[in-house]
């Protein structure tokens, strides 16, 4: 069989899907231009490795669940004067505090943009290779109690453990007299210093005994929660109010 019959179906085998679509067009360039054989190979490895990235990031982009269309260029700092910009934009940026196990806890009143922060800082982590999860604290304190009525909660939980950023948005929708509180609780001591965990709430912690089952349960939680912790404090009119106000 001859070389130029060969090399599609070794590439198709080895699994190199972006090299078989390339290795035809670049011979052509690579005679036309001079590539060296070593020039030519390397060009197309380059080529397959950025379209891996691709497909990576593409792929962890989908199974993270963010919101559509919350990104920080959107975000009106403006509208949220006390929020420090450069802070913000470095958690975007910098993988540091997931690395180190972090959580960023975002705390203001409905329609300031905390979900919109949360998602637009766990794009960016996204964008550098991190795997995130974003869910609403409910929908998945509700699975997580279902997994421990069927004694499965730990298994549940080191599932979670692929994602190195999870977010639980609107926690302060957890009543504590569901039983969902205690796997809130528990999911919370198993991200301690294994897990990043984002955050979002309306109230601020002395109102999250309406969360937790008992004051020892807020505290514990509480603490598990600050002790590696970036706090933001949104203090701004709901930026919905404002906007659909000045629609009138
Ligand atoms: P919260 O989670 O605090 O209740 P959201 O993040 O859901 O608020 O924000 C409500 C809506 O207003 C969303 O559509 C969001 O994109 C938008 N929004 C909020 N704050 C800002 C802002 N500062 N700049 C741009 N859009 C904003
Ligand atoms: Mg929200």
């Amino acid at each position: 069989m001859r070389d130029f019959a060969k090399l599609p179906l070794f590439l198709k085998e080895l699994r190199l899907a972006t090299m078989k679509s390339l290795w035809e067009p670049f011979s052509k360039q690579a005679i036309e231009e001079n590539w060296s054989h070593v020039g030519y190979l390397a060009n197309l490895c380059e080529h397959e490795i950025q379209a891996r990235l691709q497909n990576k990031l593409k792929r962890n982009l989908k199974q993270a669940q963010l919101p559509a269309g919350k990104a920080l260029s959107t975000f009106d700092f403006s509208h949220a004067p006390n929020l420090n910009k450069a802070k913000i934009q470095d958690l975007a940026e910098n993988t540091t505090w997931v690395n180190n196990k972090e959580n960023l806890l975002i705390f203001g009143p409905s329609g300031v943009g905390k979900t919109h922060l949360a998602a637009a800082i766990a794009y960016g982590m996204i964008e550098r290779g991190i795997r995130v999860l974003f869910t609403s604290t409910t929908a998945l304190v509700q699975k997580l109690q279902v997994a421990r009525q069927q004694l499965c909660l730990p298994q549940t939980l080191a599932k979670l453990d692929l994602y190195q950023v999870l977010i639980l948005d609107d926690i302060g929708y957890v009543r504590k007299d569901g039983a969902e509180t205690h796997a809130l609780f528990e999911l919370i001591a198993h991200r301690y210093e294994s897990g990043s965990l984002i955050v979002t709430a309306n109230q601020p912690f002395s109102e999250w005994d309406s969360i937790f089952a008992d004051i020892t349960m807020t505290v514990a939680a509480i603490d598990r929660l600050v002790h590696h912790a970036t706090i933001i404090e949104i203090a701004a009119e709901s930026y919905r109010r404002t906007h659909s106000l000045q629609n009138i």
